[in-house]
């Protein structure tokens, strides 16, 4: 939905931070929590690739490597996607922005009915990141996640719920990661000076019981609600 500028009227909350710090668990609870809903632009991408689209064939060799997809293919599909009615209140973005030059993007989207987007980062030391994602398995039936190192299955390899046997995602190997913290330093980081001095961007500590960090957002977003429009 567009205003006569052709912006959204919605208010976007991005979760920042680096891969592994948990951007995608608290996003899911946090649109749950909020009834808003949670845009994951790597889900997207793994949805295309899964349907097999022109737009999943350009972004899975990038993904397989750990690289970023280039800025005008995630742009124009986050753009075509705030335009849907769901998002004329809030709407959360996760894994978007993760350059500079998509975080402009945004802001151009966005107009200027908003201050900008509300912005949360994620901080997690890096070798909690490196176990948090090389050790992460997932259940391909019922979704469940799992880390062999610091939350494992009941059996080895082996869902707890239905008992399925535990995949590994191909970017949670552990050269891909490797690649995907060199893309964030180089790509991502930046950002972090980009949102720093405005008043909607928190920093929040993400080495944190799950729920602990929940509640500060929850929190958060109740202060930064009363700051949002201009
Ligand atoms: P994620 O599930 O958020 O870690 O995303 C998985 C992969 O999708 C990333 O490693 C990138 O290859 C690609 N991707 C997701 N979001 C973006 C983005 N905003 N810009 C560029 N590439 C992206």
């Amino acid at each position: 939905m567009s205003d006569d500028s052709g912006t959204t009227k919605g208010r976007a909350i991005v979760f920042l931070g680096p891969p592994g710090a948990g951007k995608g668990t608290q996003a899911k609870v946090i649109a749950e929590r909020l009834g808003v809903p949670h845009l994951s632009t790597g889900d997207m991408f793994r949805d295309h690739v899964a349907r097999g689209t022109e737009l999943g064939r350009q972004a899975r060799a990038i993904m397989e490597k750990g690289g970023l997809v280039p800025d005008e293919l995630v742009t124009a599909m986050v753009a075509s996607r705030i335009q849907a009615d769901d998002c004329r209140a809030d709407y959360i973005l996760d894994g978007f922005p993760r350059t500079v030059a998509q975080a402009k993007a945004l802001d151009d989207l966005i107009g200027g009915r908003w201050e900008g987007p509300v912005v949360i980062d994620l901080a997690v030391e890096y070798n909690k990141l490196i176990q948090r994602l090389t050790g992460r398995r997932s259940c391909p039936q019922c979704g469940a996640i799992y880390n062999v190192l610091l939350k494992p299955p009941a059996r080895e390899g082996v869902c707890d719920i239905d008992a399925a046997t535990l995949i590994q995602r191909k970017d949670d190997e552990e050269t891909v990661v490797r690649e995907r913290m060199v893309a964030y330093d180089a790509q991502t980081r930046p950002l972090l000076e980009f949102y720093g001095g405005r008043p909607l961007f928190f920093e929040v500590d993400g080495d944190r019981p799950p729920e602990q960090i929940t509640n500060t957002l929850c929190r958060l977003l109740v202060r930064a609600e009363g700051r949002a429009e201009s």
